[in-house]
C-alpha cells in the first residue's frame, strides 16, 4: 500500500460492502454467506434459479446465448456490493465482483476466446464515470487469460432504470452495435452485472452471432427478477 493509500485508509477505513463493519472490502463472513445459485438449481440457459431443467421462458423464446452463470441472486449482501459498486462510485469493487464470477464459471475455463463486455450507454458513463462492466470483464479475463474485446456499442437505448419490464425487452432490442472493424471470435464470453429478463444479453448475444461468433455464454454478478 502506497503513502497515500495509507493516509486515506487512517482517514476513512475500508468498510465491508456487505456488512459495513471495518476491514476488507468484502469480508469473509459476507463472503460466506452469499446468496449464490447452484448451477445444478438454475436454468443451463439463462440461470434463473426454477430448477436444473431448461426453463419455460427459454422454451418459449430460445435465447441467442446458449448458458449463463451467475454469482448469486441480487438480494443483500450481494445486491448491497452491486449498488454502492454501480451507483456509489466503489470502484475497488470492480476486481473483487470479477474475481467472484471467474470462480462461479471457473469450468468454462479453457473456452472463451475472449470476453465481451456489455457495453454502457453514454447516460449510464456520465452518471458514473467509469465503465463498471468492464472492470468486471477485465479480471474475468485476467482469470482465464483471454483478452478483453470491445466489440459492442450502444446505439441510442434509453434508460433501462426508468422503464417498466414489457418496455425494457422492447428498448433492448437491436440496441447493440458491433464496433467497426471488429471480428467476434468462436467462442464468448459475453459479462454484463445484472441480468433481469435477459433481454439485454440476449441482443447483445445476437449481435455477435450475426458477427461470426458460434457460440456466446453469458456470465453476470447477479440474477434480479
Ligand atoms: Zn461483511
Ligand atoms: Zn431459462
Amino acid at each position: 500500500m502506497d503513502l497515500l493509500a495509507c493516509v486515506l485508509e487512517l482517514l476513512a477505513p475500508t468498510r465491508c460492502a456487505g456488512c459495513d463493519l471495518p476491514g476488507a472490502i468484502l469480508c469473509d463472513a459476507c463472503r460466506d454467506v452469499l446468496p449464490r445459485i447452484e448451477r445444478a438449481g438454475a436454468c443451463p440457459r439463462c440461470g434463473a434459479p426454477y430448477g436444473h431443467l431448461v426453463c419455460t421462458e427459454c422454451w418459449q423464446s430460445e435465447p441467442a446465448f446458449s448458458a449463463t452463470v451467475c454469482v448469486g441472486s441480487l438480494v443483500p449482501p450481494l445486491a448491497r456490493c452491486v449498488t454502492l459498486y454501480k451507483d456509489s462510485g466503489e470502484r475497488r469493487l470492480g476486481p473483487v465482483l470479477g474475481a467472484l464470477l471467474a470462480g462461479t464459471a471457473a469450468e468454462w475455463a479453457g473456452w472463451p476466446d475472449a470476453v465481451v463486455p456489455v457495453p454502457a450507454s453514454a447516460a449510464s458513463l456520465r452518471r458514473r464515470g467509469f465503465d463498471h462492466t468492464r472492470l468486471v470483464a477485465e479480471e474475468v479475463a485476467r482469470a482465464f487469460g483471454v483478452p478483453v474485446l470491445d466489440a459492442l456499442a450502444v446505439s441510442g437505448a434509453r434508460d433501462q432504470r426508468l422503464l417498466g419490464r414489457a418496455e425494457r425487452a422492447r428498448n433492448v432490442a437491436d440496441v447493440f452495435a458491433l464496433v467497426s472493424g471488429v471480428r467476434a471470435p468462436a467462442h464468448v464470453l459475453l459479462v454484463d452485472d445484472v441480468v433481469t429478463t435477459g433481454a439485454t444479453v440476449d441482443s447483445a448475444a445476437g449481435t455477435l452471432l450475426a458477427a461470426g461468433a458460434d457460440e456466446v455464454r453469458v456470465g453476470a454478478v447477479a440474477r434480479a427478477w
